[in-house]
């Protein structure tokens, strides 16, 4: 997205000379930026990502602080999206806009709630904007996994998380719901955790599921990056039994494409009632939606007397993080 006004992009999908930056998912966070303006935190994982290649210059800006950028005011609000995750506040010649980016309203303990602000125009995302995208509690999907690891001692309960912002989400979840045994880690995923609590996010005990010990773990839950559960890694396990974490799980055949035997629907995306209401509480006369399934919500948006339009962005695909 270009800000004529400000001569900069919000997550521009190619290097560019000045971005603002929504979150560290890699299809808003590109490697390459001369200037990058996004949170400490964002600022934090786009480094461990990338380290010195990740951008030529990173100004971190707490949620709420203002920059002007060109002509324009800037400031960044929580999204409630993942560590970091923001929306951007643009304010230009007595209009304000609000770009969403990825956001979600439920609580969730490993970010800073979704904050709603005034605004003249509003865009917003639109991963899950269909009707049928009704999310279950994430409660009642974290207790079908214990009560499964409860049920089959003698099976180690392998769950597929992509390894920035699911991953941690379920461990605070499980946590939540007085799950306090070790959680084990693929490799691939501790990196990540270590960040989040460094960054004040509470995760319990956490141990690799180092080669060693893979066999002695009947029972226990085991994270892994969704690709790991069809590879050889998964098959060291005693029984192994899949579950995937996503939004995409409200999708049977997408879990069974998969060969998920548990599919747990956690997201990390508002889903269509959220989505809407936001659409209420935020008030905008004028919706833009971007980012998923545009069609049924301008719809809704336009039966509820808002101006809406669908912005269609170059570059991005179905979020596969959802
Ligand atoms: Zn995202
Ligand atoms: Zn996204």
């Amino acid at each position: 997205m270009w800000c004529e006004a400000g001569g900069f992009f919000v997550d521009p999908p190619r290097p560019v000379e000045r971005a603002v930056i929504t979150h560290g998912h890699a299809d808003h966070a590109r490697a390459g930026h001369a200037a990058v303006l996004t949170t400490a935190a964002t600022a934090a994982i786009m480094r461990a990502r990338w380290g010195a290649d990740a951008a030529g210059v990173i100004e971190p800006i707490a949620y709420g602080e203002m920059r002007c950028v060109g002509g324009v005011t800037v400031r960044l609000l929580p999204a409630g999206h993942i560590l970091g995750s923001a929306q951007v506040v643009l304010e230009h010649a007595g209009t304000r806009v609000v770009i969403s980016g990825d956001f979600k309203r439920r609580p969730d303990p490993t970010c800073a709630p979704f904050e709603c602000l005034a605004c003249d125009v509003f865009v917003t995302e639109a991963t899950f904007g269909l009707p049928v995208f009704r999310h279950p509690s994430d409660a009642g999907e974290v207790g079908k996994l214990l009560e499964s690891a409860r049920l089959f001692p003698e099976r180690a309960h392998l769950v597929g998380v992509y390894a920035l912002g699911k991953c941690q989400r379920l461990i605070a979840l499980l946590r939540a719901a007085g799950y306090d045994r070790p959680i084990f880690l693929h490799g691939a995923l501790q990196a990540l955790c270590n960040l989040y609590t460094r960054h004040g996010v509470a995760l319990g005990a956490l141990r690799p599921a180092a080669a060693g010990v893979r066999r002695e773990l009947a029972g226990e839950i085991v994270l892994c990056p969704p690709s790991a559960l069809a590879d050889r890694w998964a098959r060291a396990f005693p029984e192994p039994l899949t579950a995937l974490a996503s939004g995409w799980m409200r999708i049977r055949q997408r879990a069974r494409q998969r060969g998920v035997e548990l599919p747990l629907v956690i997201s990390d995306h508002a889903d269509w009632d959220e989505l809407t209401q936001t659409l209420d509480d935020v008030g905008a006369p004028t919706v833009l939606v971007t980012h998923g399934r545009e069609e049924a919500l301008v719809h809704h948006a336009r039966q509820r007397g808002f101006a809406a339009d669908a912005l269609s962005l170059a570059g991005y695909e179905d979020d596969a993080d959802a």
